[in-house]
């Protein structure tokens, strides 16, 4: 059980044993933090936090937040990251997905009222649906299917920041929101559906990349390690209201196909596939909040950060090609 002191902050983190939460805990760890992972395992993976075992100044507790959370240790900061997130996560999941962004948010909120901590809840830019502003801005409310297939993950994800802030203006609960816009890097599943591990997996299998649509619909895609370091600025902030985190630079998921054929050298072409419901046609991050407040901005180059990838995943295919 872990005991509040001065030198040594104690931080949870839900969703510890999944891509982000497991970089975060090592942030954190890094950062002097001790910490407690929470992760129930319905997407994530114990691999993920292998290198913690044995470390004194872990713990991880195999639980689903969306039940009530139980916690003898004192706790300074919660960082509530447990959310199916990939697209074909949470269509497989839907129920859990509005559970664990409803009533996980609670128990999480509820958590940090009772030990006076802090929380920041990791939101998303599909908050912004299918947005009509372009790039997004935090004060855009968005363009969402409530009754859509992707409506379990925004609108949870919608329920929760403004469950989030009623903690924060009622309770005076010290609370931050992020919204992340699609981030990348190692630890990502192999096959979470999500489009850098999809067109990574199918190059190095000798598959085509499989592009729902056209391939017109944009993105932009964020280091993982950016993303981590501006979640941790966010934390130790005063600033309560969402702020967007990723990397601005767009591109259309074509040209996105083409550089992971261009970089893994794959000759097997594109494979077009229908696009899913509600597949939001845009997305660029407008960071100058972020900038502003937390004096952040993203530095890994995209050709970098895809070549790491690139390297995680091949070594993966390597020594489980499932
Ligand atoms: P991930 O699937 O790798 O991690 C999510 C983790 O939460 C998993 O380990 C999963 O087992 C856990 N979890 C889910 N429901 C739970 C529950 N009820 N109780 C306990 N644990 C539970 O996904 P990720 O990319 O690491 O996403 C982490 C967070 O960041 C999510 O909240 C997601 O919505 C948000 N986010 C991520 C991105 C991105 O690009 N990676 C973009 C926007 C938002
Ligand atoms: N996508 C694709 N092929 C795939 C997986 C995804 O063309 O095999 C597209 C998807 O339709 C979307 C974009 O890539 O337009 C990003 O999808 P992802 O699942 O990574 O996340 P999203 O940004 O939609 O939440």
């Amino acid at each position: 059980m872990f005991t509040r002191s001065a030198s040594s902050p104690i931080s949870v983190v839900t969703g510890g044993a999944g891509f982000l939460g497991s970089h975060l805990t090592d942030k954190l760890l890094a950062e002097g933090h001790r910490v407690v992972g929470l992760d129930n395992l319905i997407t994530g993976n114990l691999e993920n936090i292998g290198h913690l075992a044995g470390n004194q100044n872990y713990r991880f507790i195999r639980h689903d937040v969306s039940n009530f959370i139980f916690l003898p240790d004192d706790v300074d900061f919660i960082y509530h990251l447990a959310s199916p997130a990939s697209p074909i996560d949470y269509l497989e999941h839907p129920i859990p997905t509005m559970k664990v962004g409803a009533l996980g948010t609670h128990n999480a909120l509820g958590l940090a009222k009772a030990k006076k901590a802090g929380l920041l809840l990791a939101s998303t830019s599909e908050c912004y649906g299918d947005p009509l502003v372009h790039p997004q801005k935090e004060d855009y409310w968005g363009n969402v299917n409530p009754i859509g297939p992707r409506g379990v993950y925004d609108e949870a994800k919608r329920f929760a920041e403004a469950i989030t802030m009623a903690y924060h203006r009622y309770h005076g609960v010290d609370t931050k929101i992020v919204r992340i816009f699609n981030t990348y890097g190692p630890r990502m599943r192999l096959r979470d559906g999500r489009v850098v591990p999809a067109f990574i997996g199918q190059a190095l299998a000798g598959e085509p990349l499989t592009i729902f649509g056209d391939g017109s619909q944009t993105r932009s895609f964020c280091f993982v390690s950016d993303l981590i370091d501006g979640i941790f600025r966010l934390s130790q902030s005063d600033f309560h209201e969402p702020v967007n985190i990723g990397n601005p630079i767009e591109m259309t998921i074509k040209q996105f196909a083409e550089h992971i054929l261009r970089i893994t050298g794959s000759e097997h072409g594109i494979d077009y596939r229908p696009l899913p419901v509600d597949d939001p046609k845009v997305r660029q991050p407008d960071i100058s909040r972020a900038n502003k407040v937390l004096n952040w901005q993203p530095k890994v180059d995209f050709e970098i950060g895809i070549r790491e990838t690139l390297e995680y995943f091949r070594s993966r295919l390597t020594a489980d090609p499932k």
